[in-house]
């Protein structure tokens, strides 16, 4: 499940000059959500406008602080509790400042470890345009931008870029805004967008800082957009990814059949995940995961398989079938609360391997862990269902044992 920063709430901090600023807490969402848009910090805001943003320099945030604002926001998105005022006090502690300028940007990552800073070499970025590794600071005045660089760095996070503030006039007049998004040309042509929060004006198109004059032939001949001809050059923080999570157990979803015109029932539930309670534990009868499927399917006319975890007898876990399906196994009706653990063989002829048992508590454990499963909910399908002695550990005595595993597992 993908997991994002989100704005969760709002809370109000007093500021010793009695203003009053709104504050958004960013918090850890698990969910199929989009991810949010970084915050928009206006550099001509109160309560920082008239204040300065760097203890050498007497000029004030909205003078000259767009860099910092655009900064700021990225760490929020980041996941950093900050407004600017937070944000360039923790920065300037570090040394960031040299006068008026963020002269030392290694000095946010230390400031805020998440966002990284790339020098030249193996770390920067690859920049597939050009064929060299780019820095963190890129200079894009000389040439256009490196769309598929920014583009893959877009496609993570929020990208802090220089644009000509009077695009009007011929010298480049810096300010910094923070790229949220591009969109494409619909129709493949030139005119591509980028989404930006502008310390300025807010959020809004980049193409205010694109003057109409450049759309020319050379533009025309040599491919450049709107976009690669307004961006003037970025400087790149790179917010930490959250490590890939290491499940406990091979996905083998897609490579289960299913059964598109299921006779019984017509569908599974689907549940979300708060909505799991349990979990029960059953035997296969056999050793062939994609056999039972094909027999839940062609001869029970079922949807899929009815285990989603298939545990084999040298204890590996398999999920063969999504979480979120609520699917009948246990003679508990068809919108199933239970995840259904399914250890290979039979069982009630045959007590399970060691291995077997071992590797069946480990993912009950870590469901339990998950879904917030208690113990009385660890069940047998005969538990659940008198009428069978599936999965066997009456029959041949290794419910004590399964539960000893589980209860070792669980510390
Ligand atoms: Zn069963």
């Amino acid at each position: 499940m993908p997991r994002y920063y989100v704005p969760n709430s709002r809370t109000t901090l007093d500021l010793p000059d009695g203003q009053l600023l709104g504050r958004i807490r960013w918090g850890w969402v698990e969910g199929l959500l989009s991810p949010g848009p970084p915050p928009t910090f206006k550099q001509c805001d109160w309560p920082w406008r008239d204040r300065p943003y760097s203890p050498s320099s007497t000029l004030t945030f909205c003078r000259a602080g767009c860099l910092v604002c655009c900064a700021a926001s990225l760490a929020c998105w980041a996941g950093y509790d900050v407004d600017p005022l937070v944000f360039a006090e923790a920065i300037a502690e570090r040394g960031a400042f040299d006068g008026a300028y963020l002269q030392h940007p290694t000095a946010v990552t230390l400031a805020y470890p998440r966002l990284g800073w790339h020098q030249v070499g193996e770390a920067a970025y690859w920049s597939p345009r050009y064929g060299c590794h780019e820095s963190s600071y890129i200079d894009w005045r000389e040439r256009p931008v490196d769309l598929d660089l920014l583009r893959s760095l877009l496609a993570h996070q929020p990208v802090v870029v220089e644009v000509d503030y009077d695009p009007l006039d011929p010298d480049v007049d810096q300010h910094f805004v923070l790229a949220a998004e591009y969109v494409p040309d619909p129709e493949g042509g030139l005119n591509d967008d980028l989404r930006v929060m502008d310390p300025m004006a807010g959020m809004t198109s980049v193409l205010s800082y694109f003057n109409p004059a450049w759309l020319n032939d050379w533009m025309r001949r040599n491919e450049i957009t709107k976009v690669m001809r307004a961006l003037t050059g970025a400087r790149v923080w790179e917010v930490a990814r959250e490590p890939e999570e290491i499940l406990p157990y091979t996905d083998v979803v897609d490579q289960m059949p299913v059964n598109q015109h299921p006779t019984e029932p017509v569908a599974w539930w689907i549940r979300t995940p708060d909505q799991i309670t349990g979990i029960t534990v059953h035997h296969t009868m056999s050793h062939d995961a994609q056999a039972t499927a094909r027999y839940c399917i062609d001869v029970k006319g079922r949807p899929s398989i009815q285990y989603h975890f298939w545990v084999t007898r040298d204890g590996k876990p398999y999920l063969c079938a999504p979480l979120s399906w609520g699917m009948w196994h246990d003679h508990c009706g068809h919108e199933n609360r239970h995840v259904s653990v399914g250890l290979a063989g039979r069982l009630h002829e045959n007590r399970p391997p060691e291995v077997q048992l071992q590797g069946a508590a480990r993912i009950v454990a870590w469901l339990m862990d998950r879904y917030d499963v208690a113990l009385p909910q660890v069940q047998g399908h005969n538990d659940r269902y008198a009428g069978t002695i599936c999965p066997g550990w009456d029959d041949v005595d290794w419910r004590g044992d399964f539960y000893t595993a589980l209860n070792r597992e669980l510390g």
